[in-house]
């Protein structure tokens, strides 16, 4: 007679983080061009990916919403939807004289950044923006001024600047960077021009913020973080290199057809997280994946209260 063999399965913790997934600038963003897409009886085009999502993306698509990379792909008088990352002035300039009617999603929080680098700019300082090169972000709010800025993306970087006059440096960052990298090119920066100036408060969003402390929070208690975002998703990237310099293995997936049950063996604990651009349900669909392998016992741990909302653009409101 055949022997069965039946493997005990393994009882295992998720630690939810919280905050996670969307934050009040990713849902105005796509607020934003599902009102859009509803007042609308032509095609509605959203320059960029809305936000960094391909599921957002996707969803959005299979609703009418066409995606460009760039303005010449949208013909003459049509609307185009400007993404949450914000946009040079140039491009602005542009859908202007194209005719083009624009509605844009870009969040406040960016716009700010942008505001900054142009009062910046305009008192004569050289502007080191500290960001990643080729993110959208990065390369609208360069836009603004662009040259009296320069971008650095490290401490190393620092070394190499050079500027018109030492006594007149200021900075501004990316919003969606690791608080902590961030910390260490700005003292890099302060030690190299001790007169510099920097934004009132800090660049680095709330969103981001609250995310990152919470992806912490259970990275420390975890064998394994699940990070749900998308490969072009700073924010999203940041926190598993975060959990990863806290000494924690930890992935990215964009959904749960991307967990590898390779990564499970040896895991009681696992620690979800999502970025700030990752729908919800996303994380839930991971959960029931996490569920197949065994049983689990879900445990949030909230390190913040998120309460932020964002008016939407005069454009769209009801
Ligand atoms: S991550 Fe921050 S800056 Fe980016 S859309 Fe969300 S709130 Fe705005």
């Amino acid at each position: 007679m055949a022997t069965v063999q039946v493997q005990a399965q393994v009882q295992r913790t998720v630690l939810l983080a919280a905050p996670r997934s969307f934050c009040a600038g990713v849902e105005r963003a796509i607020e934003v061009v599902e009102r859009t897409l509803a007042g609308a009886d032509r095609p509605v085009y959203v320059r960029k990916q809305i936000v960094h999502n391909r599921h957002v993306v996707a969803d959005l698509e299979t609703r009418g919403a066409v995606f460009v990379e760039e303005l010449d792909e949208v013909p003459d008088g049509a609307t185009v939807v400007f993404s949450a990352h914000g946009v040079a002035p140039q491009v602005r300039a542009d859908a202007s004289a194209r005719g083009l009617r624009v509605v844009d999603a870009t969040c406040p929080l960016v716009t700010k950044v942008h505001a900054e680098a142009r009062r910046f700019a305009g008192r004569g300082d050289t502007v080191v923006l500290v960001g990643h090169a080729g993110h959208e972000e990065v390369d609208g709010t360069l836009g603004e001024a662009p040259d009296r800025m320069v971008l650095v993306e490290s401490a190393a970087d620092v070394a190499a600047l050079r500027v018109d006059d030492p006594g007149r440096v200021s900075y501004l960052t990316q919003t969606t960077l690791a608080v902590d990298e961030v910390g260490e090119v700005v003292d890099a920066l302060r030690d190299r021009f001790p007169a510099l100036r920097g934004p009132g408060s800090d660049d680095i969003c709330y969103a981001t913020t609250n995310r990152q402390e919470a992806v912490a929070a259970v990275a420390r208690d975890a064998d394994l973080v699940l990070v749900v975002g998308s490969a072009n998703s700073s924010n999203s990237v940041r926190l598993v290199e975060l959990a990863r310099r806290l000494g924690t293995p930890a992935h990215l997936i964009d959904d749960a057809s991307e967990l590898d049950p390779a990564w499970l063996a040896g895991a009681r604990v696992i620690g979800l997280s999502a970025g700030a651009s990752a729908p919800p349900r996303l994380v839930e669909e991971v959960i029931a994946a996490l569920r197949e392998h065994g049983p689990l016992t879900v445990r949030e741990r909230r390190v913040a209260a998120e309460h932020q909302q964002f008016a939407l653009p005069s454009t769209v409101r009801p």
